[in-house]
C-alpha cells in the first residue's frame, strides 16, 4: 500500500503502513472483542521489551499517558509541574487536565531540550515534578536531569512522544523516570493513527493506569468475554484511555521495522546535513545523543528570512511545519511564566525553526529539491539585503 500521495510534491511525511499492518488488522478484525484485549496485551509486552522497562500500559494518546503519569503521582490542585518552552502544547494542557499549574522554564539554545540550569531557580515550595521532553528524537540527559531532580525532590515525567529509538550514555527513555510517555499519533515513528503508551518500572503505578484507563473499573470487557458476566465495581473514577485492539494490531508489526526504519532516518538526515551544511544562514540544531531518533529534521534560519521561505514552500508544493511555536505564545498557556522575558531562547527558537519533509522512505531526489529551493530563497534574501522582497 502506498499513502495517497496527492497535495504536496514534497510531502512532509508519509507512513509506512503496508501489507503485514493490513493483514494483522484484519485478524484483529475477525476476533470478535475489537477493544482491548490479546493484541494490546502483546503490543505492551514487546514495547517494555524493546525498550528494557519493566511496565507498559497501552493507552488512547500521549496526552492520556501524561494526564494518567501526573495523576497516578498524586499531582493535582495547588501543584506546579516544570515544562520546556519548546514543545507540544500536550505537554503543558496535560498539567492542565490534572488540575496543576504548568511552569514554563527556557531551553538549551545548542539542543532545544530542557536548560537543566534553569530548573532550580523555576521551583517554588508547589513544585512537584518535571517534564522533560525529548525533543525531535534526542533524549535529555536524564542522568544529570535525574540528580537534579532528587536534590530538589521533583518527581520526573518524561515526555518520549518523539523518542522510542533514542539513547544517551547508555540511558533509553522509561528508565530513569517514574514514567516515560509514548504517542503513537498519525505522524509519529510508530502510528496507530491516534494512539499511546506508558511506560514505568513501577508495578503498582502500572497497575493503577491499568484501571484508570478504563473508568476505573475492576473488570473489563475482556475478562467477561473469557469468565462471563461477572458484577463489577469502580472504587476511584477513572477515565476512557484504553487502546483498543485494532490500534495494537496496526503498532505490532511495526515493531519489527524500528531499527531499520530508523537506520533510514539516519541516512536521510546525513543526507541533509552534507547539503545544508553549504548553505550559509542555515543552523541545524546540535545532536549530541548516542542514538537520535529523528523524529523531526529541523533547521533554523533567520527569522526575517522564514516568512518568505514558508512562502516559496507553500507556493512548491514542498511540506513543513514549525516545531514549535513556544508555549508561552499560546494564548491559554501564556499566563505561566514566572517572569515576563524569562523565555529568550524558546522564543527565538519558535521564530527561526522549521521542519523539513523527513519520513524513513523519503526519496533522496527529494531532499536535494527541497535544499535547493530552500537555499534559493535564501540566497534571493541576500541580495535584497537580507529583508523581505515583495
Ligand atoms: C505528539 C506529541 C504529544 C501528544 O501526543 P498525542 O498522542 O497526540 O496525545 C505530546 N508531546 C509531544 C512532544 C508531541 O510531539
Amino acid at each position: 500500500m502506498v499513502a495517497n500521495t496527492d497535495g504536496d510534491s514534497v510531502p512532509f511525511f508519509l507512513h509506512d503502513l503496508g501489507e503485514q499492518e493490513c493483514a494483522s488488522v484484519i485478524r484483529a478484525m475477525a476476533d470478535p472483542l475489537l477493544t482491548t484485549g490479546p493484541k494490546v496485551l502483546a503490543f505492551e509486552t514487546r514495547f517494555a521489551q524493546i525498550l528494557g522497562a519493566e511496565h507498559c500500559v497501552a493507552l488512547s494518546s500521549c496526552t492520556a499517558a501524561l494526564h494518567l503519569a501526573l495523576e497516578s503521582l498524586g499531582i493535582g490542585p495547588g501543584d506546579e509541574v516544570i515544562v520546556p518552552g519548546v514543545t507540544f502544547a500536550a505537554t503543558a494542557l496535560a498539567v492542565l487536565h490534572a488540575g496543576a499549574v504548568p511552569v514554563i522554564v527556557d531551553v538549551a539554545d545548542e539542543t532545544g531540550l530542557i536548560d537543566l540550569t534553569l530548573i532550580e531557580a523555576a521551583v517554588s515550595q508547589r513544585t512537584r515534578a518535571v517534564i522533560p521532553v525529548h525533543l525531535y528524537g534526542q533524549l535529555v540527559d536524564m542522568s544529570s536531569l535525574r540528580r537534579i531532580a532528587d536534590s530538589l525532590g521533583l518527581l520526573v515525567i518524561e515526555d518520549a512522544a518523539h523518542c522510542i529509538e533514542g539513547q544517551h550514555a547508555g540511558v533509553r527513555p522509561g528508565t530513569l523516570s517514574e514514567a516515560a510517555c509514548f504517542s503513537f499519533f498519525a505522524t509519529k515513528n510508530l502510528t496507530s493513527g491516534e494512539g499511546g503508551a506508558l511506560v514505568t518500572q513501577s508495578p503498582t503505578r502500572a497497575q493503577h493506569v491499568r484501571l484508570a484507563r478504563n473508568h476505573g473499573m475492576n473488570r473489563t470487557s475482556s475478562d467477561r468475554m473469557r469468565d462471563g458476566y461477572q458484577p463489577w465495581d469502580i472504587a476511584t473514577p477513572g477515565w476512557k484511555y484504553n487502546m483498543s485492539d485494532l490500534q495494537a494490531s496496526m503498532l505490532l508489526p511495526q515493531l519489527d521495522r524500528l531499527l531499520e526504519n530508523s537506520a533510514r532516518r539516519q541516512e536521510r538526515a546525513r543526507e541533509y546535513d552534507a547539503l545544508l551544511s553549504a548553505i550559509p544562514g542555515v543552523r541545524i540544531p546540535l545532536r549530541c545523543a548516542d542514538v537520535h531518533a529523528l523524529h523531526l529534521y529541523t533547521v533554523r534560519v533567520p527569522e526575517s528570512r522564514r516568512p518568505s521561505v514558508m512562502r516559496r514552500f507553500r507556493k512548491e508544493r514542498i511540506g513543513f511545519t514549525v516545531n514549535y511555536a513556544p508555549l508561552h505564545t499560546i494564548t491559554c498557556l501564556s499566563s505561566y511564566r514566572r517572569v515576563p522575558d524569562d523565555l529568550p531562547v524558546s522564543t527565538r527558537i519558535g521564530l527561526q525553526t522549521l521542519s523539513l519533509p523527513f519520513y524513513p522512505s523519503m526519496p533522496f531526489g527529494h531532499i536535494h529539491t527541497v535544499v535547493e529551493i530552500l537555499q534559493d530563497e535564501l540566497s534571493r534574501g541576500e541580495s535584497l539585503g537580507g529583508e523581505e522582497g515583495a
